[in-house]
C-alpha cells in the first residue's frame, strides 16, 4: 500500500512529492498521465516565477523540476486516474483508466485545469486541424501567416504577443472592449504593430475542407459579419477544473466543492475528507500561478506527511 498517492504532476503535484519524500515518506507515487510539468509547459513565456530572472518558456522552467522532486524517492506512474474513493476502513482506492486499482493511506489531488472550448460552429471539427489551444506547440506551423487569437485574459494576450513574433499578423478577437489580462500585458499588446484588436466581436463559425481550416467568420455587436481567411485559430477562453476523478458512483463528489467545482480546502490544504488534500489550480480561491501551486503543494506534502506519521 502507498503512503501517499499524488494525482497530477504539475507544479503542485511535483512540489508535494518533493516535500513528502524529503520529509521521510517512503512509498509515494505521483500519478501523471503525461510528462510531468503541467499546463505551464504550454506557455511560451513565463516572467513571474520568483528567483528566475530570465524570461523563459514554461517547458524550460519546468525541465529540472522532475529530477529535483524525484531525487528523494518520489516515483512517477504515467497513468490516468479515473477515480479516487475512500473505503470504510479509511484507506483510499485509486482506480486507473485501464481498470487497475492501488491503495493509499493518503491522497493529494493536484489535477489542475485544462483549456476550455469556446463552443462555436466548426470548433470541434477543426480542432487539431487549424484550431489550437497551445501557441508554443503549434505557433510554428503558422510562420509568416495570419492567425486569430481568441479571448481577453492573460493567456490570450500573452500568447498573441508570442504569436506576433512568428506570424505575419495576429487578429486578437475579444467579446468585450476591455480585458481581464494584467495592464502591463494589455499595454504591450496595444503597442504591438503586428496585432490587430477586434473587440466586441464573437466567432460565428470557422470553415475549411479536408486539408484543414480556411477561415473564420466573426460577428460584431451590430451582427455585422467579418470573414478572415486565416488557417490558424488559437482559442484561449479560460480553463475547466479537472475534478472528475472525485465523482463517486452516486454522482456526488468525494469531498466538498464549490459551485464551480473547485475543491474546498483550509489554509493547510485539508479537504472535508480526512487524509485527502488538494493543491494548486484545483482548489478554491487559487491565484492560478505556478508559484502559488508550488506553495500549495509544499503545504499539502507537509500535511500528508503529518497525517501518515500520526
Ligand atoms: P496543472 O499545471 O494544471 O497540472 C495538473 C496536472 O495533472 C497535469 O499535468 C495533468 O496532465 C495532470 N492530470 C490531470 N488529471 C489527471 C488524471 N486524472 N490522472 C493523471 N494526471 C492527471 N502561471 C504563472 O505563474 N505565470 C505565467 O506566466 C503563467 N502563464 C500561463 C500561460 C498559459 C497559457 C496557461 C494555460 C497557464 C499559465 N499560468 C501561469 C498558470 C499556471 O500554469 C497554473 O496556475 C499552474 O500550472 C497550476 O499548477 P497545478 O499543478 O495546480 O496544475
Ligand atoms: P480567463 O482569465 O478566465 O479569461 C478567459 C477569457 O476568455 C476572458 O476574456 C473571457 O471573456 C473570454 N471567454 C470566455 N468564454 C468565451 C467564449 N465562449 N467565447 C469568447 N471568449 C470567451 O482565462 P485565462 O486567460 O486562460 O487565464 C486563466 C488563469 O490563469 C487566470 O487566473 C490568469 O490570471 C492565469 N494566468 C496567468 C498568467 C500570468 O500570470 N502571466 C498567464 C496566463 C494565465 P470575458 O472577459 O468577457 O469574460
Amino acid at each position: 500500500m502507498l503512503d501517499l498517492a499524488i494525482i497530477g504532476g504539475g507544479p503542485a503535484g511535483l512540489t508535494a512529492g518533493l516535500y513528502a519524500t524529503r520529509g521521510g515518506l517512503k512509498n509515494v507515487v505521483m500519478f501523471e498521465k503525461g510528462f510531468p510539468g503541467g499546463q505551464i509547459t504550454s506557455s511560451s513565456e513565463i516572467e513571474n516565477y520568483p528567483g528566475v530572472a530570465n524570461i523563459m518558456s514554461g517547458m524550460d522552467l519546468m525541465a529540472s523540476w522532475p529530477e529535483q522532486c524525484m531525487r528523494f524517492g518520489l516515483k512517477h506512474n504515467m497513468a490516468e486516474v479515473s477515480r479516487v474513493s475512500k473505503r470504510e476502513d479509511g484507506i483510499f482506492e485509486i482506480a486507473l483508466l485501464g481498470g487497475e486499482k492501488t491503495e493509499a493511506k493518503s491522497v493529494i489531488i493536484c489535477t489542475g485545469s485544462s483549456p476550455k472550448r469556446a463552443n462555436f460552429e466548426g470548433e470541434n471539427e477543426f480542432f487539431g486541424k487549424g484550431i489550437s489551444t497551445c501557441a508554443t506547440c503549434d505557433g510554428f506551423f503558422y510562420r509568416n501567416k495570419e492567425v486569430v487569437a481568441l479571448g481577453g485574459g492573460d493567456s490570450a494576450l500573452e500568447e498573441a504577443l508570442y504569436l506576433s513574433h512568428i506570424c505575419s499578423k495576429v487578429y486578437l478577437v475579444h467579446r468585450r472592449d476591455s480585458f481581464r489580462a494584467s495592464p502591463v500585458t494589455v499595454e504591450k499588446v496595444k503597442n504591438n504593430p503586428k496585432i490587430e484588436l477586434i473587440l466586441n466581436s464573437t466567432v460565428k463559425q470557422v470553415y475549411g475542407d479536408a486539408s484543414g481550416l480556411n477561415g473564420i467568420i466573426l460577428l460584431d455587436k451590430d451582427k455585422k459579419e467579418r470573414d478572415l481567411a486565416v488557417t490558424g485559430v488559437f482559442v484561449f477562453v479560460g480553463m475547466n477544473v479537472n475534478n472528475s476523478i472525485l465523482r463517486q458512483d452516486d454522482g456526488s463528489f468525494l469531498c466538498e466543492t464549490n459551485e464551480a467545482g473547485n475543491v474546498i480546502v483550509n489554509l493547510k490544504m485539508h479537504t472535508s475528507v480526512s487524509g485527502l488534500f488538494a493543491a494548486g489550480d484545483i482548489r478554491i480561491d487559487s491565484s492560478k500561478q505556478v508559484v502559488c501551486a508550488a506553495g500549495d503543494g509544499a503545504t499539502a506534502g507537509i500535511e500528508a506527511l503529518e497525517y501518515v506519521n500520526h
